[in-house]
């Protein structure tokens, strides 16, 4: 396979763009690469400048859960387009996708949009704070919730695959608030509570993806979530990831627990630029310009992201492909596990739902701790491999690998051929 016209783009980007990204989790630093450069993308194929195609996991990090460029999306998308692109003012379709995803989350009964995860958390938390009139938050080790200055402390994601720490250029006053705790331990939780009563909730990605994936272990969202209320405060769940993907009612409908604050993202913009947060009508009362809290955006509610998120939403509840997720993931599981065991090499797969994702390593992976014993070369040398048979992976150990509805069976002998070159080649390091 050649990449000239990638490496051709990824040195003219060096110019003008940092590391020629716009996020770094798209540079192939921690795999020894350089980036791809995109070209287009079809259902369940992305293609490269260099015409490569690919079965593609990575799928935006998620958002393309129906495939790319679904025709309906695509309709609706240009039907808003010959609209207008933005009013700076109400539209009907904001109505419309407000209720689409208030009726799936039990919890929410108003939702504000905004335009990333990102302000989705941030805003989410200041939710938080403004409601329980307290300063704290506890977050976990290795669940990642967006580039906001208070929650860039042992965050996955790129900071996970970058080996970062946090931040640069977050100041000490920026994370004073923000505690730590370990994922699936709620003793180390439990403690932060004993020493404070200034803690205003809890944030978490309810199926971590950001570490890779890490499943909540028995019941430890319904016990926090109990344990919480003992305490007034809130459980913040970060459904960026997993909302309308683990069920269409999130990880949430899937584990039988209601948070107080849900923040959405990804899925629910079909590949536009989309963010929400929501909870109860009486937090969300404090919102303005119903209450003091304070959150606006130029964009946001943007109409062609609308259109596109209820295009995308509409069709993903028509399909209903949550219980095809669970076979695909499961025979992916099998597939990975027995060509490991072929090649002689120690491999664990965690997966939930439409999120899978292999770790090099022998032992259970239930907290960030553990992931990060896996072997990320053996990785990189298996990422290659696949890039290499035609299956585009996120170029991170720590990230997950997505499903969409639209993968053939076709598309599943392609990536368990990948998946058979990519171990043969770590079993010869
Ligand atoms: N929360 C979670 C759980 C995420 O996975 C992400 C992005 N990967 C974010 C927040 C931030 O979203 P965005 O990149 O859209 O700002």
């Amino acid at each position: 396979m050649e990449f000239k016209k990638s490496e051709k783009l990824y040195k003219k980007g060096l110019k003008n763009l940092v590391g020629a990204v716009n996020s770094p989790v798209r540079a192939f630093s921690s795999v020894g690469g350089n980036p791809l450069f995109i070209k287009k993308a079809k259902g369940t194929k992305i293609t490269d400048v260099d015409g490569n195609k690919y079965v593609d996991l990575v799928l935006s990090y998620g958002p393309m859960i129906i495939g790319h460029r679904h025709k309906k999306v695509q309709k609706a998308v240009e039907k808003a387009l010959k609209k207008g692109y933005s009013f700076g003012a109400s539209t009907e379709n904001e109505i419309k996708l407000a209720k689409i995803v208030c009726d799936a989350f039990p919890g929410m009964d108003k939702v504000r949009f905004v335009n990333s995860g990102t302000e989705a958390v941030l805003s989410g938390i200041r939710l938080a704070r403004a409601f329980t009139g307290k300063d704290k938050i506890i977050k976990f080790a290795g669940c990642y919730h967006g580039h906001q200055d208070a929650l860039l402390v042992a965050a996955g994601s790129g900071l996970a695959t970058l080996s970062l720490p946090g931040s640069k250029g977050v100041p000490d006053g920026a994370v004073k608030n923000t505690l730590i705790a370990n994922f699936n331990d709620l003793e180390s939780v439990k403690k932060h509570f004993e020493n404070d009563d200034n803690i205003a909730g809890v944030i978490i990605e309810p199926i971590a993806g950001n570490m890779g994936v890490v499943i909540p272990e028995n019941n430890f969202l319904v016990e926090l979530k109990a344990y919480l209320e003992t305490k007034g405060a809130l459980l913040i769940a970060d459904e960026v990831m997993t909302g309308f993907r683990s069920k269409f009612g999130g990880a949430q409908e899937l584990l039988g627990v209601e948070a107080d604050i849900t923040c959405l993202g990804k899925v629910i913009g079909g590949g536009f630029p989309v963010g929400a947060y929501g909870a109860r009508e009486e937090i969300m009362q404090e919102v303005a310009p119903l209450g003091g809290m304070y959150q606006a955006g130029t964009l946001s509610g943007n109409p062609i992201a609308m259109a596109g998120g209820i295009a995308t939403l509409t069709e993903l509840k028509k399909q209903n492909p949550y219980k095809e997720f669970e076979k695909i993931a499961s025979s992916l599981e099998t597939v990975l596990l027995e060509t490991a065991k072929k090649y002689n090499v120690s491999l664990t797969v965690n997966r939930f739902g439409s999120m899978i994702n292999p770790f090099f390593v022998n032992s259970e992976v239930t907290d960030f701790v553990e992931a990060q014993l896996s072997d990320t070369k053996k990785f990189a040398v298996f990422f290659w491999e696949m890039i290499n048979n035609g299956v585009f992976l996120p170029p991170s150990q720590f990230e997950a690998w997505f499903l969409s509805s639209a993968l053939s069976k076709k598309d599943l002998e392609k990536i368990s051929k990948a998946i058979d070159a990519g171990m043969l080649a770590v079993s010869k390091m």
